[in-house]
């Protein structure tokens, strides 16, 4: 590899939130950074200095071209339909992107590194839900996985192709066995940010009612922006390898709750109410990660509590409601 010349990283999903500290990382970095946007992608505005090209998990045709002429020294695979809950609605379109898609890519860069002999670096989105119904307490790079949703069997897939492709072929190919991480940019789908954006409104009167499914599960949540520079380390390293990404703390989707209304000074008991509509037929009931392999061998270490991570995305919340209000 020159040396002289930037790198250059190909982000799928770079819409989404991952996507956006990613890609800003990179940029920061010095990259080159090219980013996979489906055809009905909202806009992404910032950080400037994307090249974006259309791209869709369920469709690798322009995958090959596209690697032939940005030439990245790095791919990211980020895009997936990534929503639990969706996926028990559309098990096989979640099948196709989530599991298959992966799959796409691997060939697809297998077949490039063959026609160009340049090596690329890959690093896929694996995700704790595919540990699912877990065995033990605390979840590491040896727990089995028994995955509980059509989401969690696709990254299963997803996880195992990528493996295959590092020991058949001698691809740099890594799995990030990431926890769930939150942010201010997270889906509005999901319980954390569902939970903050209720709060924001319910503090500013734009709203009474949060309706949630079950509070009792259990999750290792961070923050999406410490995650993503654990990406990028692991594809840093001589070897490739796959490792666990989380706090190694769990909370309730109760406690949850206490951070994001106590920091505005409201009582959730007084507004959330179950909705069946938000349970799933198959639950995830606890999730907790061990990530010392990640720090010790990639330096990596999360730099925000999930109480800080609640305020943050409150404030963030508060904030967007404000200046959404005025305009109204
Ligand atoms: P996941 O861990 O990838 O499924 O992330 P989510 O944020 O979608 O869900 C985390 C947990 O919150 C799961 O155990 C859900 O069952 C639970 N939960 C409770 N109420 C809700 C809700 O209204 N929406 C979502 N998305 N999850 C909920």
């Amino acid at each position: 590899m020159d040396d002289t010349l930037p790198r250059v990283a190909l982000i799928t999903g770079i819409s989404g939130q991952d996507g956006y500290y990613l890609s800003k990382l990179l940029i920061e970095k010095g990259y080159v950074v090219h980013g996979l946007i489906p055809c009905n992608a909202p806009g992404i505005g910032e950080p400037p200095g994307l090249n974006l090209h259309y791209g869709d998990l369920a469709d690798g045709s322009n995958f090959g071209t596209l690697l032939d002429t940005i030439k990245p020294d790095e791919v990211y695979n980020l895009a997936a339909q990534s929503h639990v809950r969706l996926s028990f609605d559309l098990p096989i379109y979640t099948a196709d992107v989530t599991g298959v898609g992966v799959l796409r890519w691997l060939e697809a860069i297998r077949q490039h590194q063959q026609r160009i002999g340049r090596p690329v670096r890959f690093y896929q989105a694996s995700s704790s839900e595919m540990f699912g119904k877990v065995s033990t307490p605390i979840q590491n790079e040896q727990t089995p996985f028994h995955p509980r949703s059509p989401y969690a069997c696709a990254k299963v897939f997803g996880f195992w192709q990528t493996v295959n492709y590092r020991e058949a072929y001698g691809l740099f190919a890594c799995n990030g066995i990431l926890f769930n991480h939150e942010s201010p940019r997270r889906g509005e789908g999901f319980v954390t940010r569902k939970i903050t954006q209720a709060a924001a409104r319910i503090k500013l009167g734009l709203q009474d009612k949060l309706m949630l499914g079950n509070l009792d599960s259990q999750r290792d949540w961070g923050f999406a922006g410490d995650y993503v520079d654990a990406m990028w380390r692991m594809l840093q390293q001589p070897q490739p390898d796959d490792y666990v990404v989380a706090t190694g703390e769990t909370h309730t989707i109760r406690e949850f709750l206490d951070a994001a209304f106590g920091h505005l000074g409201l009582d959730w008991h007084k507004h959330v109410e179950q909705d069946p509509r938000f349970l799933r037929p198959a639950e995830v009931d606890t999730l907790r990660g061990d990530a010392s392999k990640a720090k010790r061998v990639l330096g990596w270490e999360p730099q925000v509590s999930c109480q800080q991570l609640a305020q943050m995305m409150v404030e963030a919340d508060l904030a967007y409601q404000m200046t959404n209000d005025k305009c109204n």
